[in-house]
């Protein structure tokens, strides 16, 4: 691939000195779980986000699950999810036994749509998972308010959001617990898996604290039942390192998004492909730059033979996926999340991305619709 879909290389070549540093600290300090590195990460991603409490955990599908645990939400309840999102805003639900319920999207951000929330509010609801997708935060205050009004927990999924903002609120900080991952194609990506999660909320922040260790309050007393969901040390020193260049990162990303935008404005208005859109309410961190793109399969397979990178997120709405079709929905019922996984397409937006590559990608798609 001349230009893959993601290559961490630019960004890591600037900071390997003090990646290697952070890596040999931890080793050397024979201290892999829990201790200095855990606690200074958390204070540090805290005030980046603006927030009480940050809780470092295993992943971003850790970060969900022990939220639900922590939020008491299990048998007998449903959560409100988007469709169209990854796996596991909606796995996370039915590992704690709950049931997932459905919502359609916004065609035009691809986030849960907020005039459709309030009718799949049932007496069994206890939460909603709104999912800032792609680095765009969903319409926060509407959630919010119907979440007071009829008394549920928000449950904010970050994981590929962080630094972006809502009204001038930053991504994770406006639920009643956000949560962030640190896979490696996230914005702020570690050196393996790791999550996060954030609250204001001081008993939610001991329970979380107490169910990523077993639920021991102290060891070996287990007042309630947890797992273990920790964060390692390894990881913590190496993303403490990257969150100081978050934002030099993410104005990369806003930049190539920018570029894009510019050079593939007359595909747009001739109908070939449509850009993503920053809603005026919203700081974008496009952490995938996704367009809806007429013939989308055949575009991809000429990009792929052309050396260029791209991926679908995500084929197949999850109310449409094997596991969940205990939930009855077949397809039409949410037709924005099915036609979203019809025609969307990633290209590459990575920070580090040359002019000379997005050239490429502009030229290519030019010359599949132009030809
Ligand atoms: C990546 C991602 C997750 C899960 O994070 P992991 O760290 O991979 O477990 C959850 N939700 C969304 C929307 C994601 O993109």
């Amino acid at each position: 691939m001349k230009t893959p879909l993601l290559d961490l290389e630019p960004i890591h070549k600037v900071i390997r000195e003090d990646l290697r540093q952070a890596v040999l600290r931890v080793l050397d300090s024979n201290q892999f779980i829990g201790g200095p590195e855990i606690d200074n990460f958390e204070r540090e991603i805290a005030s980046y986000c603006g927030v009480k409490h940050a809780v470092g955990v295993s992943s971003g599908t850790d970060a969900l699950l022990i939220s639900l645990m922590a939020l008491d939400v299990g048998p007998g309840a449903e959560v409100i999810v988007p469709a169209y999102t990854f796996f596991s805003t909606a796995g996370s639900v039915s590992r704690v036994g709950a049931k997932p319920i459905f919502c359609d999207i916004d065609p035009i951000t691809f986030n849960i749509d907020v005039n459709k929330l309030e009718n799949l509010i049932s007496p069994k609801t206890r939460a909603i998972i709104p999912v800032h997708l792609f680095g765009q935060c969903a319409r926060m205050n509407e959630i919010m308010a119907i979440a007071e009004k009829r008394g549920l927990y928000v449950i904010e999924d970050a994981a590929q959001a962080i630094g972006a903002k809502y009204k001038g609120n930053m991504a994770g900080v406006m639920g009643t617990t956000g949560c962030l991952s640190f896979f490696p194609s996230k914005n702020l990506g570690g050196i393996g898996d790791g999550g996060l999660v954030m609250t204001n909320d001081d008993t939610i922040y001991d329970l979380l604290v107490s169910l990523r260790q077993h639920g021991a309050t102290r060891r070996y007393f287990h007042t309630i039942i947890g797992g273990n969901f920790r964060l390692d040390a390894i990881q913590a020193a190496a993303l403490r390192i990257k969150l100081t260049r978050l934002d030099e990162w993410s104005k990369m990303r806003r930049q190539n998004a920018v570029y894009y935008k510019q050079s593939l404005k007359d595909l747009e208005s001739n109908g070939f492909i449509k850009l993503p859109v920053e809603s005026q309410d919203n700081f974008h961190v496009y952490n995938q730059f996704v367009i809806r793109a007429g013939k989308r399969d055949a575009l991809q397979s000429y990009l792929s033979n052309n050396g260029v990178g791209s991926a679908i997120y995500y084929p197949l709405p999850l109310h449409l996926q094997e596991c969940f079709k205990g939930a009855g929905l077949k397809r039409g019922d949410l037709p924005e999340s099915e036609m979203a996984a019809d025609e969307t397409l990633a290209i590459p937006i990575f920070p580090g991305l040359t002019e000379e590559q997005m050239n490429l990608v502009v030229t290519l798609c030019r010359r599949f619709y132009e030809k």
